[in-house]
């Protein structure tokens, strides 16, 4: 587990503590939780009696499963994709992101070691306009697992249409948390802050717009942008730290250019990117770090607050009514999920039900459970994987009629 930990931080920036608390225990969990789960799915059986018929279905491999996940959680993704698809007996041909293909390197080695069948589980090595277009375009692989942006999910869906391969796309967010004056406050905050923070930001579930009730908007910003001081970057193997680096020189030249924009738009940028300066230990200095920064008095339009910007970046707005702030909520193309925050049960209730998000959470964040459809809606996905959802997408149903 500890060369795991070391491994997985050292290629991709994360914290050892949060590979070691999040990273490699769920890799390990995705193939304990797929190995046992397998075994208690049914199948469905109906009778016809007037046509002397009895009626039921059985679920057969799809083959060889092509698997590509993204970099921001390497090896966590890649085996929440590997572990269902041979459970349901498929082989499979998986491509981890070229930027942290470390610890999908090692687990090949623990694969042979567990007696792994050759050829069961291929790992390919490549960058995705090489290798992963390779996969997708492949006539022999007829499905495609993929986690990662939607522009790359929108050309693997060209290039595997004439193929009729079967899909699922984890893509995107642009999550919204909205948080009503009832709600508790210190909770909320402490929530929100690791929801906004948390992998540097690099997570598709992290919260990236709050949505703040207005009788409590200006102790909620001033209280959340205390708490966000305290979410401290720098070296990742220092446990003191929360943040380590982000993933590319390109990707923090990318997530700074979105604090610029809402900078040159007139918006409030109250910590971290231009406001707070780092102390980082000299071997650091050069690292692609960025502090946790939080933005307010930004436009709904702007693109700040409509586009994914993937890294430690936060925007807060008051808003008056439920409808209003459901109806923002909802605005943006993405919609993967939602975080409510409020005591008050019924509004709970009608929120999660009109909030357009795959996953809701409400008084709480990246909650779990792996039984349950993961995914997301509108250009956050297309399909849902979990333990009766992956059962479901790497099989084939086939009805069966017996006459008797
Ligand atoms: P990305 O650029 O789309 O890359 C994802 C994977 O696709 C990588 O392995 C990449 O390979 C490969 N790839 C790139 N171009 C390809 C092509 N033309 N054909 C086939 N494969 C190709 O995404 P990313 O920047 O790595 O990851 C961040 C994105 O993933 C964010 O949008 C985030 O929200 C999303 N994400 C979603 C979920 C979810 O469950 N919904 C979870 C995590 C992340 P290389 O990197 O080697 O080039």
């Amino acid at each position: 587990m500890e060369e795991f930990i070391q491994a997985e931080s050292k290629d991709q920036g994360k914290t050892v503590t949060f590979a070691r608390a999040v990273d490699i225990p769920r890799s390990a969990q995705n193939f304990r939780f797929f190995a046992s789960s397998v075994l208690h799915h049914t199948t469905e059986c109906s009778q016809m009696d007037h046509m002397g018929c009895l009626n039921y279905t059985v679920r057969c491999p799809v083959g060889v499963a092509g698997l590509i996940s993204p970099w921001n959680l390497p090896l966590y993704l890649l085996t929440w994709k590997i572990a269902p698809a041979i459970a349901t007996g498929n082989t499979v041909v998986a491509k981890p992101s070229e930027m942290t293909s470390v610890t999908a390197w090692m687990m090949c080695k623990l694969m042979e070691e567990a007696g792994v069948p050759p050829g069961v589980v291929n790992i390919v090595f490549g960058t995705g306009s090489r290798a992963g277009d390779a996969l997708v375009a492949h006539p022999d692989v007829p499905l495609i697992s993929f986690t990662g942006s939607t522009a790359t999910a929108q050309r693997i869906t060209e290039r595997s249409a004439p193929y009729c391969k079967k899909l699922s796309l984890e893509l995107g967010g642009k999550n919204p948390a909205i948080i009503f004056a009832d709600a508790d406050l210190e909770q909320c905050i402490e929530t929100t802050v690791r929801s906004s923070f948390s992998n540097q930001g690099e997570i598709c579930l992290c919260t990236s717009r709050i949505y703040v009730e207005r009788s409590i908007y200006s102790e909620f910003l001033e209280k959340f942008v205390a708490a966000a001081r305290k979410w401290k970057t720098g070296d990742p193997s220092d446990p003191s730290n929360h943040n380590g680096a982000l993933i590319s020189k390109e990707h923090l030249e990318k997530v700074r250019s979105f604090v610029a924009l809402a900078k040159s738009e007139g918006a409030v940028i109250h910590c971290g990117e231009g406001v707070d300066h780092l102390d980082l230990p000299e071997p650091n200095k050069s690292g692609y770090f960025m502090p946790p920064t939080v933005i307010s008095g930004i436009s709904d339009c702007s693109r700040v607050m409509q586009e994914e910007i993937f890294g430690p970046v936060t925007c807060i707005c008051p808003f008056d009514t439920e409808d209003e702030a459901v109806v923002r909520g909802n605005g943006v193309r993405y919609g993967l999920s939602a975080t409510v925050w409020s005591r008050d049960v019924g509004r709970v209730h009608r929120l999660a039900q009109r909030l357009q998000a795959g996953l809701v959470w409400t008084n709480c964040w990246l909650v779990r459970d792996l039984n349950l459809p993961f995914g997301g809606m509108k250009h956050s996905g297309v399909g849902r994987e979990g333990g009766k959802d992956s059962y479901h997408f790497f099989t084939e149903v086939k009805s069966i009629t017996i006459k008797h």
